[in-house]
């Protein structure tokens, strides 16, 4: 029978990239709800919308069609993929997350997405409100200094001018931002299963989330 697999977890505890690898095994799809605010945000910035005036808010909204294609994303048909990335990206979302209609509307095009299972969907609030009812719930967690140790590293392996100290502020501050808001905080669900990568490799992380999967 299809299954839906909800995924949690901080700022570059690579997520995604396990999400990815799982989804392809198991003939199901990868649905990255971070990207989906990171297109919200790249949205409200570039159209510069005062997001504390609510009727602006919802008008860009409104405006807002978020589409997934061969591990692209679009934006009102426009290829963002690479665009939403950008660091400068990156704590805008952690702020756009936090408002209300933005998570309102991003959570109830989850949940539409997810009815008819088979997707892996990973994000902040997936196992406490996305999908609470998820058949596999995992939070995977590594420490401050191992998250910032992979960005710093696959920065350099891409030829990328790294700051090792800048990367690690910046990880904690998206953990705070993203673990004291009021709506859809960051948080593990009472029974979803952590998995702590501090010490594990990707293929490591992997057969520990196919060995949580029900035959
Ligand atoms: O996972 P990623 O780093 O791409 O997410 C970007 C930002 O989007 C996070 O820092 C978080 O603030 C927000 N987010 C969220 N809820 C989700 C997924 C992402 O608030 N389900």
């Amino acid at each position: 029978q299809k299954i839906n697999i909800a995924i949690d977890g901080t700022s570059g505890v690579g997520k995604s990239t396990i999400a990815d690898i799982v989804a392809e095994k198991l003939h199901m799809i990868h649905l990255d709800t971070g990207a989906m605010y990171r297109c919200v945000a790249y949205y409200l910035v570039s159209h510069q919308v005062d997001i504390h005036d609510p009727d602006a808010l919802n008008q860009a909204l409104a405006d807002i069609h978020i589409r997934f294609d061969h591990k692209k994303v679009y934006l009102n048909d426009m290829d963002v993929s690479k665009a939403i990335r950008t660091n400068e990206i990156s704590m805008a979302t952690s702020k756009v997350a936090a408002l209300e209609p933005v998570r309102k509307k991003m959570v109830a095009l989850q949940q539409e997405i997810a009815k008819e299972k088979g997707y892996i969907l990973d994000g902040r609030d997936i196992c406490t409100v996305v999908l609470p009812d998820a058949e596999v719930k995992i939070f995977m967690s590594a420490s401050p200094s191992a998250r910032a140790d992979r960005r710093y590293k696959e920065y350099r392996s891409q030829g990328i001018d790294a700051n090792y100290d800048e990367i690690l502020h910046d990880i904690e501050q998206r953990d705070y931002q993203d673990s004291h808001r009021t709506i859809g905080p960051l948080k593990k669900a009472d029974d979803a299963t952590e998995i702590d990568t501090s010490q594990m490799n990707i293929q490591q992380v992997v057969e520990a989330i196919l060995q949580l999967i029900p035959i």
